[in-house]
């Protein structure tokens, strides 16, 4: 949701050109503040954000997004195994031209996924299909993957595939490079002549003419949430990521049926699992990605639409449903601010609304009422900390 101000919008942000009454009456009636989710020599994306805002300090449990969305897709994980998101992608005359196969689906993907599957995989190397263009590589007994520089290939689109292949950061590394160079370059031919890939390209589509693994690592080994707050929790979310983290910190994972994670998301539904699930858990993390895409295709009244739909469909249902004494708290995990297009490395605000909290003042939710906030600037993981304590108060 956080975003710089849009001159389209009269310089205000998406968040202060919204009409979202829920979000800023728990500012109103709580405390706001800044929380920088992603510390210094962090990725600027969900997986270093979504580790900070569930308590967990992203340098040490964020090992990668391979590992941290394989769980959700039921891939088992040994301590010396490591996970690497493996994208279908699009090459064209050595170039990188699209990260996700011109949003290739599911089921033609899987096949594809198939196919290299059945040349490469072997005991030790094994392929498994997950959503659209999103797939993964599993090693096993593959010791350093945190020796190996990979390139994300959102981040190379235009970018000839020789200058972004797998890279060695230390000399012990280079023989696992060749193994991930050596299946990057063997599916070219698999997929080339693939009749999915050829269909696709009679019908101008692009095709996924090439694996690329990226965001690899081992799972985290961390301590469940209930170990590290004393408190029962549950994530719901429509991403292979926040479930993950989610399953490695013992949350229940809650599906909804109907959430997308994009602009369609069953916004109701979200609102009604959560209500439900916290009169068993003690603690719900809603999670919405709507406003992020809407960044991402720097979309600004889509993104004040998505921001007014959260507020009202999901915030709004919530805290109508809510009966017993709580504490709750709403902020954005990173920015994805319009006029970029891509994720940014800014604090993001908060609000806190609790019992035991006076209001501050703040009567507005968003990035520049919440800098005169009484928490000011807090560290990345202190959210959760900072909501249990002012629920005790
Ligand atoms: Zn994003």
């Amino acid at each position: 949701m956080a975003d710089y101000p849009v001159p389209e919008l009269g310089d205000k942000t998406p968040l202060q050109a919204a009409y979202k009454p829920n979000m800023d009456s728990i500012a109103a009636k709580g405390q706001s503040g800044l929380i920088k989710t992603v510390p210094d020599g962090s990725p600027p994306g969900s997986e270093t954000a979504i580790c900070s805002l569930l308590g967990y300090d992203p340098r040490k449990y964020c090992t990668g997004r391979g590992p941290l969305e394989a769980p959700s897709r039921g891939i088992k994980l040994g301590p010396n195994d490591a996970a690497y998101r493996c994208n279908l992608i699009t090459e064209k005359d050595g170039v990188i031209v699209d990260y996700s196969a011109g949003h290739i689906t599911t089921e033609e993907a899987s096949k594809l996924i198939g196919a290299v599957k059945e040349a490469l995989g072997k005991p030790g190397i094994e392929f498994y299909s997950g959503l659209d263009y999103r797939h993964f590589l599993i090693l096993r007994d593959f010791p350093h993957p945190e020796l190996i520089e990979c390139t994300p290939p959102h981040d190379a689109t235009g970018v000839k595939v020789s200058a972004v292949l797998p890279k060695a950061k230390a000399a012990d590394a280079e023989n696992w490079v060749g193994l991930l160079v050596d299946l990057i370059n063997s599916s070219r031919d698999i997929l080339r002549s693939h009749p999915i890939n050829v269909a696709r390209e009679k019908a101008g589509k692009r095709p996924g003419n090439l694996i690329w693994p990226w965001g690899g690592g081992r799972k985290p080994s961390m301590p469940t949430f209930k170990e590290k707050f004393g408190l029962k929790g549950a994530v719901i979310s429509a991403v292979d990521l926040v479930k993950g983290i989610g399953t490695y910190a013992g949350m229940e994972v809650i599906e909804v049926p109907g959430a997308t994670g994009m602009y369609d998301t069953n916004y109701e539904g979200k609102a009604d699992a959560a209500l439900r699930a916290l009169e068993d858990v003690d603690l719900v993390f809603v999670h919405v990605e709507a406003p992020d895409e809407a960044g991402h295709v720097r979309d600004y009244a889509l993104k004040v639409k998505t921001i007014e739909d959260l507020d009202k469909r999901l915030l709004g249902r919530i805290l109508n449903g809510l009966t017993e004494p709580h504490a709750i708290s709403i902020l954005p995990d990173h920015p994805t601010p319009i006029s970029i297009g891509t994720h940014s490395r800014d604090p993001v605000p908060f609000a806190i609304k609790s019992a035991g909290l006076r209001p501050d003042g703040v009567k507005k939710f968003d990035e520049f009422s919440a800098r005169n906030g009484a928490f000011g600037l807090v560290k990345h993981d202190y959210l959760i900390s900072l909501l249990v304590h002012s629920a005790n108060r």
